[in-house]
């Protein structure tokens, strides 16, 4: 097997301290790996480079493609941008795997049994950042989903299931209430799904799936989810599973992948040879595996589980009457390479696939689906109370093909027939349509507009609503 080039950044507070650790145990375990390190963080933020990392160093994680990064201190205030959040962009890294699993009783857990995988869509919805203020009283922040960001996401929860014997994957998402945009992540999974027959699926409603994992997470295996949901729930999960220090996650795209530790660099226990280097370590063990270094990876994996059960624990999990002995971050990691090649005995020990190899294919396209336009939403600011009001003013804009149909107010229709106990902001969607018999072109919208120009009604912006091979891509009001 041929040596892989990897770039490691050592970044900030405790960052250098476990990323030494760690390498120190990576290259104990004989995996063929070749560093280059780069700098990144506080001190690049600092010298007034607003991203955090020079062209440079962006150069040589493109060129080795894989990236092991110690967590940073993001500077407060001041404009700077999240690193992670530009990494996983830029490198296209949809997919974010986070292992949870508790090792009870070495480690103090209410769920001694706890073993999930958390699989987070990372490039979309609400975190594509679009965001506007549109009236005195409302602002808006667009949720974007994709099919392909839902085909990927999902495809990648299917295949870790497959290759790391995995035998269920539940979806979690809130399509009861988004039925377009969680809609589509729930129907692609029902869609992917059948494809793989061999492994168990099942669908919850975020919240009460949540609930659920939060009581009772043995009863769950891969989970796979929107990027928001499972941002929130990938950490309400390694914290229950015994410590979010543990906890280690990989960033992986179709040409390049980053792995890190979930939590940030501590900067008070920055230096003082007191950090627990698991959650680096863990990410670095996923590292391995994706690179092919299986045995590298299934060994520290069973010497650090030993370890642990050994009681050799730092500060964060050391609890007096099951931890024999405290250690600092660098003994740590020295007992981790004395056990390599030996397996814990109480916990289970891990055998990984030498073969584990996903298959995923880049996304193909669909033939585009034949796109009716069936009316338009023109969103007003107006600062009135009483929608009938607004409905006598905007009726003004009716032309012989279309006419006002209906308003609401933060999607509840409050004209016509609005109940009075409603509370209206001043940002109201008008939602035109054609008469009976008739049909809507974009020059209706163009006179729409020009209409409300000219009569002095605020429109702050449309959104056009289409059917896509007849069916309607829109919601309905709330109400209606
Ligand atoms: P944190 O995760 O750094 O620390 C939270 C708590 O956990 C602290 O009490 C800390 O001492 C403890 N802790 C964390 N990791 C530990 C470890 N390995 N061993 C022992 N104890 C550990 O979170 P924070 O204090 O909110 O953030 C500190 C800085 O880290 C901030 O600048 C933040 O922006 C940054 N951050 C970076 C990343 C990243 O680079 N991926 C992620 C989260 C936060």
């Amino acid at each position: 097997m041929s040596t892989q080039r990897i770039t490691v950044a050592k970044g900030d507070g405790i960052g250098p301290e476990i990323m030494d650790a760690t390498l120190a145990i990576i290259l104990a375990s004989g995996a063929k790996i070749e560093i280059d390190e780069v700098e990144i963080g506080e001190k690049v933020y600092l010298a007034g480079n607003m991203a955090g990392i020079a062209k440079e160093s962006w150069d040589i994680i493109r060129k080795n493609k894989i990236f092991l990064k110690a967590p940073i201190t993001t500077p407060q205030g001041g404009g700077y941008k999240s690193l992670n959040v530009t990494t996983r962009k830029f490198l296209g890294l949809y997919s974010n795997v986070r292992p949870c699993m508790s090792l009870h009783p070495y480690v103090k857990t209410k769920h001694p049994i706890m073993d999930i995988v958390m699989i987070r869509e990372n490039e979309e919805d609400l975190y594509a950042g679009i965001e506007h203020q549109q009236t005195d009283e409302v602002v808006q922040c667009l949720k974007l989903i994709s099919r392909p960001g839902c085909e990927k996401i999902v495809r990648y929860a299917f295949e870790y299931a497959k290759n790391y014997n995995r035998k269920k994957v539940t979806c979690f998402t809130k399509d009861n209430i988004m039925k377009q945009s969680d809609g589509l992540f729930h129907q692609v999974f029902d869609e992917i799904a059948k494809e793989y027959p061999e492994i168990e699926n099942e669908h919850w409603i975020i919240d009460i799936g949540a609930a659920k994992m939060a009581d009772t997470p043995e009863v769950f295996d891969v989970i796979v989810t929107l990027n928001l949901y499972g941002d929130v729930l990938s950490d309400v999960a390694a914290q229950i599973a015994g410590s979010v220090g543990l906890a280690g996650s990989a960033n992986i795209g179709e040409e390049c992948a980053m792995f890190e530790a979930i939590h940030g660099s501590a900067p008070r226990r920055a230096g003082q040879n007191m950090a627990n280097p698991s959650g680096l370590l863990q990410g670095a063990i996923m590292m391995l595996k994706h690179i092919g270094e299986t045995t590298a990876a299934q060994n520290i994996q069973n010497a650090w589980l030993k370890t642990i059960e050994d009681g050799i624990h730092t500060y964060d999990i050391y609890k007096e009457g099951v931890s024999k002995e405290k250690v600092g971050t660098a003994e740590f990691a020295k007992a981790i390479i004395a056990n390599l090649g030996k397996l814990p005995t109480m916990l289970k020990p891990v055998t990984f696939a030498k073969d584990a190899v996903l298959n995923l294919p880049k996304y193909v396209r669909k033939p585009a689906a034949k796109k009716d336009l069936m009316g338009v939403d023109i969103f007003v600011h107006w600062s009135g109370t009483n929608p009938n009001e607004l409905a006598a003013k905007v009726q003004k804009l009716d032309n012989e093909n279309v006419h006002l149909t209906m308003i609401t107010n933060r999607g509840i229709k409050v004209w016509p027939e609005g109940f009075e106990e409603t509370f209206c902001t001043d940002h109201w969607r008008c939602r035109f349509k054609p008469f009976e018999g008739k049909s809507i072109t974009k020059n209706d919208i163009i006179q729409l507009l020009s209409t409300a120009l000219n009569i002095g009604v605020d429109a702050i912006k449309t959104e056009n609503l289409y059917n896509f091979d007849g069916k309607a891509g829109f919601s309905l009001g709330q109400g209606q």
